[in-house]
């Protein structure tokens, strides 16, 4: 300690949760190629006893999955976890590692207000940052800050997101997060659409502070999110697509490479850029 803040390790070892999910294979390929950055232990009940390599690349690489995160913390020693599980799943593994000081970098969605707020709580307590990010692609982080600014301006929007059928949470963390940077810009609630004749239930969609939110699951859609504001005579869209998953990947290695340096919890890549 020099200027009070942590020296950040190098290699930085990194315990990665969610390893042979669809975004785990992603990230243990940029993870072993990253400069300053060690993979150490992966953890995924999917996978458990199996060779990491094998499941990714098709050829052993010496690191055998666990099955759970508290004892591959004890054998490996990570100083970050980095988890892209299941809603079900994440809180119960943000806890164990921040118990034993472990770094957390949460990529998992489906995260409640009061999930984030006992993860803020138990970095105070542990004395252990965390970063929480609904999504890691820089394009997603602008659309969230465009709409916001937008909203100061227009007193109706709609929110549609498009996800893969896989998808387990509706409406995408993303999608949660943009209406509720928007209702803080805008000091308020817009003004929310209604139907005198609801013949379908639902069709309406839901609705955080009076901006609509509607969720596509389909195969063909990796993320897409278009935010819709309408004003007199005219409609200004918002429009972010992820192409494939490694737009996600840079901002995972971004707050891999920064979480030891912060204080407490930090919420949205957006604030680390
Ligand atoms: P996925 O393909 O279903 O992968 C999740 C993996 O986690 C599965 O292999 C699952 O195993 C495993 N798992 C379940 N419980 C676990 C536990 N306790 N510890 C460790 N691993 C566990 O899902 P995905 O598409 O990769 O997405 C993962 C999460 O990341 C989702 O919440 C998704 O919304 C989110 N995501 C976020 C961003 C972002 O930018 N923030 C981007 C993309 C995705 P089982 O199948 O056996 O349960």
């Amino acid at each position: 300690m020099s200027d009070g803040r942590p020296l950040v390790p190098d290699p930085i070892r990194v315990l990665l949760a969610g390893a042979c999910g669809r975004m785990g294979q992603e990230l243990t390929k940029a993870l072993r190629k990253a400069p300053g950055i060690l993979l150490v232990a992966a953890v995924d009940p999917a996978g458990a006893g199996s060779d990491l390599g094998e499941v990714v690349f098709g050829r052993p690489s010496g690191l055998v999955i666990d099955s759970e995160v508290a004892p591959s913390i004890h054998h490996h020693r990570p100083h970050v976890l980095v988890d892209f599980t299941r809603p079900e799943a994440v809180m119960e593994n943000v806890r164990t590692a921040l118990g034993r000081q472990v770094a957390c970098v949460v990529g998992t969605t489906g995260l409640s207000e009061a999930d984030v707020e006992e993860v803020r709580q138990l970095c105070t307590q542990h004395r252990t940052p965390a970063v929480i990010a609904p999504n890691f692609a820089l394009g997603a982080c602008l659309m969230m800050r465009f709409a916001a600014q937008a909203a100061e301006h227009y007193e109706y929007a709609q929110i549609i997101e498009y996800h893969h059928e896989k998808k387990k949470d509706a409406p995408s963390g993303t999608a949660v997060s943009t209406a509720q940077a928007m209702h803080a810009a805008r000091g308020g609630d817009l003004v929310a659409a209604e139907a005198e004749v609801l013949t379908v239930p639902g069709s309406l969609g839901g609705t955080i502070g009076g901006i609509g939110l509607h969720a596509v699951r389909m195969p063909g859609f990796v993320a897409e999110q278009e935010v819709l504001l309408g004003g007199e005579g005219e409609v200004l869209r918002i429009r972010h697509s992820a192409s494939s998953r490694d737009c996600f990947v840079q901002g995972v290695l971004l707050a891999t490479r920064r979480v030891l340096e912060l204080d407490g919890l930090v919420y949205g890549l957006e604030q680390l850029l």
